[in-house]
């Protein structure tokens, strides 16, 4: 097994009803005027806002609002954000929400101690501290609530990049599954799809690192099982409930360990995908890519898909394995190619093009151009 370092602070507040204990978890950090930033007004409709704001004015702390973020955050956003954030003189970041919406918390608390956020996601500026952050989770699938990265979108140029700091590690994450009972199961199933592909940027990059690998492959299998419950049955609380812990765990660092930083590609790929078009979904790009990827992959290398393809489907040949997780999600009702996505075909150049940003792109092999381009033909 390779040597590794894993550290992960943050504090998780898990199950039902837990909102009511982020009052006191911000006053006894110290906490006196927080920004809360939300997405469209959903946590107004499933309670969300109204258990927050109750805990919050229990323990006496006055809070600032932004809402408005969205799916694929944008950098233009964030920067409206920084600019309130210094205006208001806050002194927590509230993220309540999904992913996008955590993202967009990390940026603006990274970025009010920069000269510019966007140097952070650059390398041009190192992040050296950042308010302290508080999550309120809304749907399962980035991992956001349990890890130092931010994915955000430069709509200028056409970059959706990311930064990692331990400095915008959550204080405290708070998961109450039961609010995640009203999604529709087209986000349910995103962000399932997002969390096994948190899992699978790990996976094959070490056959020797066995622990890893035997908690990656449970928690693959689980967030089918659960997600196949959740399609008949949105409020099955058991389902709900292991979906949810099953997609924090998979970008927490756990399923990384020894695993030599993961592969990346897929995600990749997928940024570009959803620079380009921020209607597409991240998790239902990342479904029609990561089968594709592996498809490619083991033509060269079969013996490396092995393990996921009998462990998690059930296949003693990659490409059944690969045909099984195709058919899985086509019975999620999601896309499984790049044509079902609306990708046209005279976009693939360009999208190649937004790709190749690095000379190379992917750990376990090193694709360059003609790789993409034949990668999004078999996606097509
Ligand atoms: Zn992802």
């Amino acid at each position: 097994m390779e040597s590794f370092s894993f550290y992960n602070p943050t504090k998780v507040q898990f199950g039902v009803g837990m909102i009511r204990k982020l009052g006191s978890e911000m006053m006894n950090a110290g906490v006196k005027h927080c920004l809360l930033i939300a997405g469209r007004g959903s946590i107004k409709q499933n309670g969300v806002y109204n258990q927050v704001m109750e805990s919050l004015s229990g323990c006496s702390i006055s809070v600032s609002e932004v809402w408005g973020v969205q799916a694929n955050p944008t950098l233009n956003k964030v920067k409206e954000i920084i600019s309130f954030a210094k205006e208001k003189q806050v002194d927590a970041i509230l993220a309540v929400g999904g992913g996008s919406v955590i993202d967009t918390a990390k940026s603006v608390a990274a970025g009010v101690y920069l000269n510019d956020v966007w140097n952070a996601f650059t390398d041009v500026e190192k992040i050296t501290q950042a308010l302290p952050i508080f999550t309120v989770l809304t749907i399962s699938a980035s991992g956001s609530e349990l890890n130092s990265n931010a994915v955000i979108t430069n709509t200028d140029k056409l970059q959706k990049w990311s930064f990692t700091s331990q400095h915008v590690f959550p204080k405290v994450t708070f998961i109450d599954p039961t609010v995640q009972c009203s999604l529709p199961f087209k986000l349910t199933a995103n962000g399932a799809i997002d969390a096994m592909s948190h899992i699978m940027e790990y996976y094959f990059s070490n056959n020797k690192a066995l622990s890893t690998l035997c908690i990656n492959d449970a928690l693959l299998k689980n967030i089918v099982k659960m997600t196949d419950i959740l399609q008949h049955n949105p409020s099955d609380l058991v389902a709900r409930s292991n979906l949810a812990w099953s997609a924090s765990l998979a970008l927490s660092g756990i399923t990384g360990i020894g695993m030599r930083g993961g592969d990346w590609a897929c995600h990749q790929i997928e940024h570009a995908i959803s620079a380009l078009h921020p209607d597409i979904a991240h998790g239902e790009g990342l479904g029609v890519i990561f089968p594709a990827w592996v498809e490619y992959m083991s033509e060269k290398n079969p013996s490396l898909f092995l393990r996921w393809a009998k462990n998690v489907w059930g296949e003693d040949k990659v490409a059944l394995g690969v045909r099984r997780a195709r058919d899985k999600i086509d019975s999620w009702g999601m896309a499984t190619s790049l044509r079902d996505l609306g990708i046209k075909e005279n976009e693939l150049s360009e999208i190649a093009k937004l790709i190749m940003h690095d000379s190379e792109v992917g750990g376990i092999s090193k694709f360059r151009s003609h790789d993409i381009e034949a990668l999004l033909m078999l996606a097509y």
